[in-house]
């Protein structure tokens, strides 16, 4: 179970609305100045109480000797791909290394979180999979991503949508989770973020238990128990059939089908029958099925590869044929989301080749 470090000074992105107001309520007086400076945080994401032009300057020097507001500091931002996506290397307070994407998508942009830094669950597809458990990220660590990206890009926040589908597992950091999107719910409507989950039955559960649900995407990469359990060890404690029985009874929010996310790996599970295969697996849920040719990584297993664009075509026709509604992430661009923990991946490999003399 990955652990989470503590902050200290107390960083007050940790906690969410309630909490905050309430660790506030000591020094803070009167309750408009609460609502101030949450908006300075909650609105406008700023990473100093020096930015809180409209709060007095003596209470902006007792907040900093009590708090922080600190986010992870950018490292490397990558030269737009051929879309104008970015990736964000960013370091945190104890070194980890995590990473965020910006993919501007015509008049909205998609900002891709990271929720912690690695990943237990070990699918053999995933460089961050591959690099392995890291710990849960905290609120302001996800926060700071989401921030940093749209300060740097000036994106209004009705143009925004939020992945949480970076490196880690959202539902296995599940409380932090919460306190994020409860922070960011003022500024960015829960219909226009997406978790995206490998299939964490518990936290699927809980999910649909919450009132002001995410948008919900499940990574399923093949239609049967067998080649799931191949690509994704996760599906031998949370059966194949198992989950699909949790998303059938998911409750159905109108306008918002859960996303089926199918890597697309050429001779393993890109044929029109897997196509057929995965069409009868989903039928019965409000499902579109967004399907991402695989990005090759030296890190992965040299036998998976990305489809010739005939054989997407093949299965993506098949799919449609079959009455399923499906996108394909055709740019290497936007890839970039798909592959994430990449950047991290090249730089640990580097380290590693470098401690070796290499
Ligand atoms: S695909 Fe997601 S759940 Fe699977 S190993 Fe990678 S980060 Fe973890």
């Amino acid at each position: 179970m990955p652990v989470t470090m503590p902050s200290d000074p107390l960083n007050l992105y940790d906690l969410g609305p309630a909490a905050l107001d309430a660790a506030l309520a000591p020094v803070v007086s009167p309750l408009f100045r609460v609502k101030q400076i949450r908006e300075w945080m909650h609105v406008r994401g700023v990473d100093s109480f020096d930015a809180m032009t409209n709060v007095p300057k003596e209470l902006r020097a007792q907040l900093a000797q009590r708090f922080t507001l600190a986010f992870p500091q950018v490292v490397e931002v990558t030269e737009p791909a051929n879309d104008g996506s970015r990736k964000v290397l960013s370091t945190l307070g104890d070194g980890s290394r995590i990473e965020s994407v910006y993919m501007p998508m015509g008049e909205r942009t998609s900002i891709c979180l990271s929720s912690q830094a690695g990943c237990a669950v070990g699918c053999t597809f995933c460089v961050t999979g591959f690099f392995g458990a890291g710990r849960n990220l905290t609120p302001s660590e996800m926060l700071g991503q989401f921030f940093t990206i749209q300060h740097e890009h000036q994106v209004p926040s009705e143009l925004l949508n939020v992945v949480f589908m970076g490196m880690g597992e959202p539902l296995l950091n599940f409380d932090h989770l919460m306190t994020t999107l409860d922070t960011l719910y003022p500024t960015i409507a829960p219909k226009r973020i997406t978790v995206s989950t490998s299939g964490i039955i518990p936290g699927i559960e809980a999910l649909a238990a919450y009132d002001r649900r995410p948008n919900l995407a499940i990574s399923i990469n093949a239609p049967d128990r067998k080649r799931r359990e191949e690509i994704m060890p996760i599906t031998t404690k949370y059966p194949l059939d198992e989950l699909m029985a949790v998303l059938k009874r998911y409750p159905a929010d109108k306008h918002r089908e859960i996303t089926i996310e199918y890597v697309l790996l050429a001779g393993f599970n890109d044929a029109p029958s897997d196509a057929v295969a995965l069409a009868r697996l989903i039928r019965g849920l409000d499902a579109k099925v967004n399907a991402i040719p695989f990005n090759a990584d030296p890190n992965l297993p040299s036998w998976m590869k990305r489809p010739a664009d005939a054989a997407i075509d093949r299965f993506v026709d098949t799919l449609v044929h079959s009455g399923v509604g499906v996108t394909v992430r055709r740019s290497k661009g936007r890839d970039i989301a798909a592959a994430c923990g990449q950047l991290r991946g090249k730089e640990i490999a580097t380290g590693r080749a470098a401690r070796r003399g290499a």
